[in-house]
């Protein structure tokens, strides 16, 4: 098949100074997408899905502009990644400066010093006032693993706790934790041995505050498994793709203190909520907790793969050397995008402007439930906001409609993502590069959406 004439439309720049408008130019996909999509099912394994019907050039600031011109109002950050916005020129300056100088030595063989440059940031800006030590890695998932085969060395036991609605990636360990079967485990088993799942706080359904939703998993662990056998709980403080469920007060802290109290490794999966997204640098301060491990990726790195676990200095060092590592991980590249990211989290204002957006989002969907009562419930933290959309008489959940207003948004050139283990979540992430005119741009049509919705 013949190449795409590319020379026929201007492909622009991405980052901050892509003109910052929603434009649509043709019906999505328009026909250079959809050219290009078609060599998508031609040539991409099915499995590999897709939300959005466009082929990307460029995107920064708060858009993504596709192959035809048109240009999206970017709400979903490519999955949380791009927090600190796509394209962002320090990230950008710093991928082609360590490109030009060495792409690859493999950390495991000649060691370079943004590596430790990275973990010695992690130690610093992770919570927890104790020593700490990092290793890096290519994907959450991997990070995942990684912090499940530190506990269990550092233990000596075998069994791990993940949680209803949890979601930790698509390798074979992570997705025996994750709870959902579809997409993401049907046919692909047999799944890891010794995992084991408690029910979650989810306070819009099960109704019980914090101390009794702890109590309620504690037992499960105590009677199920036997505190001699558990060698992890793994958790995300706000659930991610199960429906960016916030636990209710008081739950995180009492299982914390009882896995201090039985030898426990509690491992907070901070991939989608970590680095700003919530208003904090990391979820686990809101709920006034200090992991014994985080597994970090997502928006680590300004959208380069990297990823990291970070915890205390005596339970990462539980592993023989040689133990930890893989050909890629702390890649160069990654690292250098990840020192220019962290220096944008730290020093330019990013926590600030992630509060100010979930203040916009809270404020909007708020209205939009009191106009609509199939808007059962919103919640979450700073650019982590979430409506999940029920039937008001029983609170069943409505993934038809959700469906269908995501289906309208996407349309309409306004990128939402959907999610939970019902499907009737649509989970709202901008890049914290948005203004505050296209976010609001992006919520009036999801505001119409909704109300044009059966
Ligand atoms: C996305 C995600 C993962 C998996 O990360 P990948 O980089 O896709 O492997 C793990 N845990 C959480 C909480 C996530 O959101």
């Amino acid at each position: 098949m013949a190449l795409l004439d590319t020379a026929a439309v201007a492909v622009p720049l991405g980052g901050p100074e892509l003109p910052q408008e929603r434009r649509l130019v043709t019906e999505l996909p328009g026909p250079r997408s959809a050219e290009i999509l078609a060599r998508k099912a031609d040539a991409v394994a099915a499995g590999v899905g897709h939300t959005v019907p466009v082929a990307t050039v460029a995107a920064g600031g708060g858009v993504v502009v596709d192959a035809d011109g048109n240009s999206l109002i970017d709400l979903g950050s490519g999955i949380a990644v791009t927090t600190v916005g796509n394209a962002h020129p320090k990230v950008a300056a710093a991928v082609a400066a360590q490109a030009a100088q060495f792409t690859h030595t493999c950390f495991m063989i000649s060691p370079y010093e943004s590596y430790i440059e990275v973990a010695e940031a992690l130690n610093r800006v992770t919570p927890g006032d104790f020593a700490k030590k990092s290793a890096l890695f290519n994907s959450g998932a991997e990070a995942v693993e990684n912090a499940i085969k530190i506990a269990r060395k550092h233990t000596g036991r075998q069994a791990v706790v993940a949680f209803d609605h949890g979601y930790h990636g698509r390798t074979n360990l992570t997705m025996a934790l994750t709870a959902k079967s579809m997409p993401y485990k049907s046919g692909f088993g047999p799944f890891a041995p010794e995992v084991y799942r408690a029910p979650m706080s989810y306070p819009f359904r099960d109704g019980l505050d914090g101390r009794e939703a702890a109590a309620r998993v504690i037992l499960q662990l105590e009677k199920q498994i036997g505190a001699d056998n558990l060698a992890a709980v793994i958790i995300e403080p706000i659930q991610g793709e199960g429906g960016f469920i916030v636990p209710a007060d008081g739950f995180l802290p009492a299982i914390v203190d009882w896995c201090r109290a039985n030898g426990v490794v509690f491992i907070a999966d901070e991939v989608q909520t970590g680095f700003a997204r919530t208003g904090h640098m990391f979820a686990s301060e809101i709920f006034g907790i200090e992991p014994d491990l985080i597994t970090t990726a997502k928006g680590i790195a300004g959208g380069l793969p990297l990823a990291a676990v970070t915890g205390r200095a005596e339970i990462m060092d539980a592993s023989h050397s040689g133990g930890l590592g893989g050909t890629y991980g702390g890649n160069p590249i990654a690292c250098a995008a990840a020192l220019a990211a962290i220096d944008v989290f730290e020093n330019d204002g990013v926590i600030e402007r992630a509060r100010e957006i979930g203040t916009i989002l809270i404020d909007r969907l708020t209205t939009m439930q009191k106009n609509d009562p199939r808007v059962g419930d919103v919640r979450g933290h700073g650019a982590m906001i979430a409506a999940e959309f029920v039937d008001p008489e029983t609170k069943a959940p409505n993934a038809a409609l959700t469906a269908a207003v995501a289906k309208a948004c996407i349309a309409q050139g306004v990128i939402v993502l959907t999610c939970g283990t019902y499907g009737n979540v649509i989970r709202f992430l901008p890049p914290l590069s948005i203004g505050d005119d296209l976010l609001n741009e992006g919520l009036d049509i999801v505001a119409a959406a909704l109300a044009a919705a059966e």
